[in-house]
């Protein structure tokens, strides 16, 4: 199994972190039935933009 040598250091953990979450949970509320959902994917009831 391999060892690690070195253990990052806070600084490089941050580093990496400052790529994590960059994309905010972005949610749409459903026009048909007031779901908030992912946008341009269809609904769990059905409806697409309103259809
Ligand atoms: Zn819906």
């Amino acid at each position: 199994m391999a060892v690690q040598q070195r253990r990052n250091s806070k600084t490089r953990k941050a580093k990496r972190r400052t790529h994590f979450k960059l994309t905010a949970p972005t949610l749409v509320k459903c026009p048909a039935c007031g779901e908030y959902k992912l946008p341009h994917r269809v609904c769990s009831c059905g409806s697409y933009n309103g259809k």
